[in-house]
């Protein structure tokens, strides 16, 4: 477990250093396109709340700036190699390994364009900046001619668990997790982890994901004032994950969603500072304390119904009442009825946007 976690801890360091300037581009939830800036910028840390550009727009500096794009399969995380793509009047295409690389551009506008089969042409204009830059780029798929061809297509599920870790149900559902041989990803609350910390290294060691699901889980606390509750909320739980587990996942969700809480500018703030949302396509609406075990099974079947053929699923359900210990193993079995591979959430999957449950 602890090489696992070196390894992927090393590897995402080594990403830091390269990256300052990222673009992402999904489509439909399917593709991403993750670039980066080649330049020596601190990777932004998730214990500090968001820092402004440090862009100086009176001076301008023509330092060289490299950018690396990599493209790959969100869905199975395989890099896509021969895309072409151009950077204002650099012309390139990914490499073997999904990757491409553009030296010697300078700060200023560029204008981007990618070509990837099955989704047209895609063409956006950016500012390099020399500070810390994010930018969200959404493609559409314009024909069933899709990126799954170029990698192997499965479908996954994503099964979320929020609330705990529990003392009286983290437990059951561990056991039925490790019974049914289906890894989750559990999106733990830091005041609760502080009660439980053998519980969180439980659900780390059994093979499962964690997430960040803020200290205090207090709506007025996190959303009733500046966005600087909300980051302190999610350092200070990033800081108990770490004591725990010797790291604080990027992945994190939040309570409640995004509609409704969010204000302009907060979900491009915590991008920034590299927390990555996640949010969920099928809810169990077992948020609510009157949903039995059966209302469980039947909203997941019905959202599970509704997605598109190719189109992942990212459960929602909670750890802290009696429902998710019936309902359960009737879920997994359903998603297994359709096809669906189980796999865990992590900061490379990048999934943001999805609905907002019942
Ligand atoms: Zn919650």
């Amino acid at each position: 477990m602890l090489s696992r976690r070196s390894r992927k801890a090393k590897k995402k360091a080594k990403r830091h250093k390269k990256i300052k300037f990222s673009v992402v581009l999904g489509v439909v939830a399917a593709l991403i396109i993750y670039g980066a800036w080649g330049v020596s910028a601190p990777a932004p840390s998730k214990s500090e709340a968001p820092k402004k550009a440090q862009v100086s727009r009176s001076a301008p500096v023509l330092a060289p700036a490299t950018l690396e794009i990599t493209i790959y399969n969100q869905v199975t995380s395989q890099t896509l190699p021969g895309i072409p793509i151009s950077i204002g009047r650099v012309f390139l295409t990914t490499d073997s390994s999904g990757s491409a690389q553009a030296d010697g551009l300078t700060e200023g506008e560029v204008d981007i364009t990618v070509r990837a089969q099955g989704y047209g042409v895609h063409e956006e204009n950016l500012v390099l900046e020399s500070g810390d830059n994010t930018a969200a780029i959404r493609l559409e798929s314009s024909t069933e001619t899709s990126v799954f061809e170029i990698g192997s297509f499965e479908r996954k599920a994503y099964l979320t668990i929020d609330d705990g870790p529990s003392r009286r149900w983290t437990p059951k559902v561990l056991d039925i997790l490790a019974r049914e041989k289906v890894p989750a990803t559990f999106f733990l609350i830091g005041r609760r982890a502080a009660l439980q910390p053998d519980l969180v290294r439980r659900i780390y060691l059994d093979g499962h994901e964690v997430g960040n699901h803020t200290y205090s889980h207090d709506y007025r606390e996190l959303y009733g004032g500046s966005s600087r509750n909300l980051f302190y909320s999610l350092s200070r739980n990033s800081e108990m994950l770490a004591g725990i587990l010797g790291f604080s996942p990027n992945i994190w969700r939040p309570p409640g969603g995004v509609t409704g809480n969010f204000r302009a500018g907060w979900q491009s703030r915590v991008a920034a500072a590299g927390y990555v949302t996640v949010l969920w396509n099928v809810s169990t609406g077992d948020g609510s304390t009157q949903t039995t075990s059966s209302q469980m099974v039947e909203n997941s079947i019905t959202y599970l119904d509704r997605l598109g053929p190719k189109e992942q699923a990212i459960i929602l359900m909670h750890d802290v009442r009696a429902p998710i210990t019936v309902a359960l193993p009737k879920i997994i079995s359903e998603i297994r009825k359709r096809g669906f591979q189980f796999a865990v959430l992590e900061d490379k999957t990048r999934i943001t946007g999805l609905v907002r449950g019942p």
